[in-house]
């Protein structure tokens, strides 16, 4: 390739197709290679993708590492601990009309080449983990991080070739007209993650070529509070899974439900959480990201008076900084009720009881998450058994996806298809149904 002249996204989608067709990414060893290679890339620049998250979204050193550089060397090496077991052949009973000799099983084939598209909010976990998934599978991949988060972007364009083998993965960056102009590109699978408007417009542009897509998008993500909970724990951990990353979480608690006396206690259990985690001051705590861009700053400070304030409802458009902030008395017509919230701020909506609650749930769409801080055994089992929602957290927000044996992704609006673990490989693969009927 000429180094002068850009590659259009036909060029790179053509010279990895051409890398494909010559079997060299199939091998084992090739993929755990390339998944140790980016191994050594988080170990020995992970610093430098911790600036740039810093840069883009003011995140802490230790959260990015937390939720972003460590999390992905966890995938990388659970992957690496449990791939020859996940690729092995699954014998398949053979029914007696094709005698006792015949065998069946099913294998596992690469797909070709795949796009992975990722959003700004964990703009290196949410391109690499695909990433690690199809490289596991034996594909050849592009990748497209954010422009919205330009440092992180920037970074990863910069250390994926240095580490990985530049014939099999390539990384374009750029917004809408460069991911159009590749999605006009035939693909062998593109998985997207983002919201569901662009959701729709990936989806249609791989219809074109019959692509099969893996959505991963958004949505409210509801939490309920039964009464009789010990409100001190079920508040530390409602405040750390909403305002981690500023509440820039696609799986973020989105509103809580609980009835009026429960509201009451949790108000006060919630001033007192947000105080231990980010202090009297959140604005000068090392701890606290903020908003990634003025746009999103906007949208999120015209949703500060939807409520009564309990606790922040301050911000600063010059620093992108939104107090956490719950607001309590909030009517489900008000406007941070009507879409994603996707930012620090936290609504309480009474409800009568579990009843209402469900319905509430049940009367919008299906949630990428639903939490459910509850003793009650039956509580429990009739939210899992009478809603539908992409994950189901039990007594802690956001943990579930750290779970690698436990597929990720949405139901509905929230998405379509998972990853994760042995689950990417079901993504990123053909699964082949193979037949042997020996001739003598
Ligand atoms: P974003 O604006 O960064 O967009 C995501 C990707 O889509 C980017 O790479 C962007 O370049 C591309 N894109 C934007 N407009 C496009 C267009 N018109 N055509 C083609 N490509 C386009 O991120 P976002 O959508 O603001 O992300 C936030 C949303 O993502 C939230 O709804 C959140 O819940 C969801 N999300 C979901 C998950 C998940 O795992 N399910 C994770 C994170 C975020």
């Amino acid at each position: 390739m000429n180094p002068h002249t850009p590659e259009t996204p036909a060029d790179v989608v053509a010279r990895l197709r051409a890398t494909f067709r010559t079997g060299r990414t199939k091998p084992v060893e090739w993929r755990t290679g390339q998944l140790r290679r980016m191994r050594a890339m988080l170990t020995e620049r992970g610093s430098d993708l911790a600036a740039a998250l810093h840069a883009d979204l003011g995140k802490s050193s230790t959260e990015a590492y937390r939720t972003e550089i460590d999390f992905t060397i966890r995938e990388i090496d659970h992957t690496l601990d449990h791939l020859d077991g996940w690729l092995r052949p699954e014998p398949a009973p053979v029914p007696a009309h094709l005698g006792a000799d015949a065998t069946a099983w099913t294998r596992y084939d690469p797909l070709g080449v795949v796009l992975v598209i990722a959003p700004w909010n964990y703009p290196a976990q949410l391109l690499l983990a695909p990433v690690v998934g199809a490289l596991a599978s034996g594909n050849a991949v592009v990748a497209k991080p954010s422009e919205l988060a330009p440092a992180t972007s920037a970074a990863l364009a910069e250390l994926l070739p240095a580490y990985l083998d530049t014939d099999a993965v390539a990384v374009v960056e750029g917004g809408v007209p460069e991911t159009t102009a590749l999605l006009a590109e035939r693909f062998d699978h593109v998985f997207y993650t983002g919201n569901g408007t662009v959701g729709r417009i990936v989806m249609r542009a791989a219809a074109e070529h019959l692509t099969p897509v893996t959505l991963e998008l958004g949505g409210k993500s509801p939490v309920f509070v039964d009464r009789d909970t010990d409100l001190d724990v079920v508040a530390d951990r409602l405040a750390r899974g909403k305002f981690i990353n500023a509440g820039q979480t696609c799986v973020a608690p989105d509103y809580v439900l609980t009835t009026q006396e429960t509201a009451a206690a949790l108000e006060t259990a919630l001033v007192r959480a947000v105080d231990a985690l980010y202090g009297g001051d959140p604005a000068s705590s090392p701890e606290y990201g903020r908003i990634i861009n003025e746009r999103h700053f906007d949208r999120l400070s015209a949703l500060l008076d939807s409520g009564r304030v309990v606790t922040g409802g301050d911000s600063d458009r010059t620093g992108k900084y939104i107090a956490p902030t719950v607001l309590a008395d909030v009517d489900p017509k008000s406007p941070v009720m009507q879409e994603e919230i996707f930012g620090p701020i936290l609504p309480i909506v009474t409800v009568s009881g579990l009843d209402e609650a469900i319905d509430f749930i049940n009367d919008r769409d299906k949630p990428l998450a639903l939490y459910v801080f509850s003793e009650s055994g039956e509580t429990r089992d009739r939210i899992a058994a009478e809603t539908s929602s992409g994950g189901l957290g039990y007594g802690l927000p956001l943990a579930h996806l750290t779970v690698s044996d436990l597929p990720f992704g949405g139901v509905g609006e929230s998405g379509m298809g998972n990853y994760h673990g042995r689950y990417s490989i079901e993504t990123f693969s053909h699964r082949k149904a193979v037949l042997d009927k020996p001739l003598n």
